[in-house]
Order: structure tokens, then C-alpha cells, then sequence
């Protein structure tokens, strides 16, 4: 499937993925999303911005000595060269760069208030239809500079007792980006770690799903399963893990399909009618 490029003067879609809380499945979710989008034909720019973070870690050893996003974001290397080819033709990786533990202040500062960031995604239009942005737990300089600038955001909401805190400071920091003058959507809330079997959990993704308009929630929920532990220790997608795949992949490819048409991702070849089933 070939998608047509998008104009070069306009930024990509660019989707964040964002939450309050640490550890809920932001790094998984972007790393599985990124790859289900790939495979469904949009050229996708995943960008790391998590100076704890994980993607560039988990990926290769290698990809932390390189220039990346904080190099970008200084003016000390060029988005070009720092863009990481991947073994998947339509996923390109900006990695973080190399940040020591006392610059992550002002790399904060430099991306607050989204300029720089900006310039950022309306050059990687050249290379991609979708930016998928992975960032840090809270909101941050850094997280505030990609949500000035995301089209849309999606959060990973664990299914547990204290969820929906950190539900209601999400939507309270958009609503307020928003009246600032941001563009930035929510593409919804996706319940994470959910395990069927624990009575609380279960509770708390119905409390979830009871309070949410459907078109932010999503049919697809994401199990606590350990095949996502194995697949964080050795930095791949759980669909690059083995064949055949995990189940567990698919409920991306039904995320991705379902954040596609909400974010207009624009389709190979649009169709409006059902097509023959038999000649
Ligand atoms: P965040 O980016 O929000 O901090 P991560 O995606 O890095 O969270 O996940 C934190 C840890 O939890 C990782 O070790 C990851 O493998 C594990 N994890 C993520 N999602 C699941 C899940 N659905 N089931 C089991 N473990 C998970
Ligand atoms: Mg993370």
C-alpha cells in the first residue's frame, strides 16, 4: 500500500503519547503503534523525548551514542542526519541524543514553550505522514512543548483504583493548552494493563469506560500480559518478537486503524462503497 506523500509545507499529523503517571504503557503503546501504522503503509517518525525513556535504550545500545532529538532541539545537528532508518521500510526513529543527567533542565526549558519543537515537525514532513511522539511522565517542559504542537494526544490509562486522577489531569492540561491556542485533540483514552481476573481492575476500567464519551475510548484494551516485559528486554515491538506473532499485537493494528480514521490519517485509496466479495 503506497500512501501519497504529504505536502511538504504543512506539518504531519503528529500524535503524542502522554500521560501523568510513569509506568503505565507509554513507551510500549508508542513503540506497538508505531509499528502497526508502518505496517499499515504510513511512513511514521516515532521521536523519543524521554530523558528516562526508553525507546532509544531498548532499541539498540548504539542508537545512544548517536545525535538525536536534544542535538536538534540545541542546534548542534541537522533532523536529517539524526532520523535512524529502521529494518522496516516506513519506520524512521528520532532517537533522544545524549543528555547527562544535569542538562535535562534546560533541555526542558529549550522545549517549553513548542518553537523549537515545532520547526522541528514541519521539517520532518519531508519524511513522514505521522510523527508518534513518546514522552515523559507529566507534564514537564518537554511534554508541554510536543502537546503545544501534537495534533492529537492518546493516554494509556492502567486499569487500577487511582486511574482516574491522573484521567482528569490530563484533560484539564489540554483544555488548557487548547485555550492557549494549541491544535491538539484527544484521540482517546486506552485502557492498559487491564487483568481480567482482579475484580479492581476490572472496576477500574468500567469506571473508565462509564465516564468517557465512546469517541474517546477505544473497543480494544491492552491485558496485563509478561510477553510485554520480555519485549522491553530486548527493545522490540511484541509483534517483532517471534512468529507467529503474539496475539497481543493485533489489539494495535485495532488501535491503529481506529486512531487512524480519527486523526484523518489520509488512506492509500479511499473507497466510499463496500467492494464485491465475489465477481
Ligand atoms: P511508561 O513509558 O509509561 O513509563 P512502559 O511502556 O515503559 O511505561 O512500561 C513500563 C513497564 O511495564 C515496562 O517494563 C513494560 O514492559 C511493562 N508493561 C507495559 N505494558 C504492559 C502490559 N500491558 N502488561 C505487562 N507489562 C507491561
Ligand atoms: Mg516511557
Amino acid at each position: 500500500m503506497t500512501i501519497p506523500p504529504a505536502p511538504t509545507h504543512e506539518r504531519p499529523k503528529a500524535l503524542a503519547v502522554a500521560s501523568q503517571k510513569g509506568g503505565v504503557g507509554k513507551t510500549t503503546l508508542s513503540l506497538n503503534l508505531a509499528l502497526a501504522f508502518a505496517e499499515g503503509g504510513y511512513r511514521v517518525l516515532l521521536i523519543d523525548t524521554d530523558p528516562q525513556g526508553a525507546i532509544g535504550l531498548s532499541l539498540s545500545k548504539k542508537l545512544t551514542e548517536r545525535p538525536g532529538l536534544v542535538d536538534c532541539i540545541a542546534g548542534e545537528a541537522e533532523l536529517e542526519t539524526s532520523i535512524v532508518r529502521t529494518s522496516l521500510t516506513n519506520l524512521l526513529l528520532l532517537p533522544l541524543g545524549q543528555l547527562a543527567p544535569s542538562e535535562t533542565q534546560a533541555f526542558g526549558s529549550a522545549m517549553a514553550d513548542g518553537s523549537r519543537f515545532g520547526a522541528l515537525l514541519t521539517e520532518a514532513s519531508h519524511h513522514c505522514d505521522l510523527a508518534l511522539i513518546d514522552t515523559p511522565c507529566g507534564f514537564g517542559g518537554i511534554t508541554l512543548g510536543v502537546l503545544r504542537n501534537a495534533t492529537h494526544v492518546v493516554s494509556p490509562i492502567q486499569a487500577e483504583p487511582i486511574a482516574l486522577r491522573s484521567v482528569d489531569q490530563l484533560l484539564e492540561m489540554v483544555q488548557s493548552l487548547k485555550r492557549q491556542g494549541a491544535p491538539l485533540k484527544i484521540a482517546g483514552l486506552v485502557i492498559s494493563m487491564l487483568q481480567r481476573d482482579d475484580e479492581r481492575s476490572v472496576a477500574s476500567a468500567r469506571d473508565v469506560w462509564d465516564l468517557f464519551p465512546p469517541q474517546l475510548l477505544f473497543d480494544a484494551s491492552i491485558p496485563r500480559d509478561p510477553v510485554f516485559l520480555e519485549a522491553t528486554a530486548v527493545g522490540v515491538p511484541v509483534g517483532m518478537l517471534r512468529t507467529p506473532r503474539p496475539a497481543v499485537t493485533h489489539i494495535f493494528e485495532l488501535l491503529a486503524a481506529e486512531l487512524a480514521l480519527r486523526m484523518q490519517l489520509p488512506t492509500a485509496q479511499p473507497n466510499d462503497g463496500p467492494q464485491a466479495l465475489v465477481d
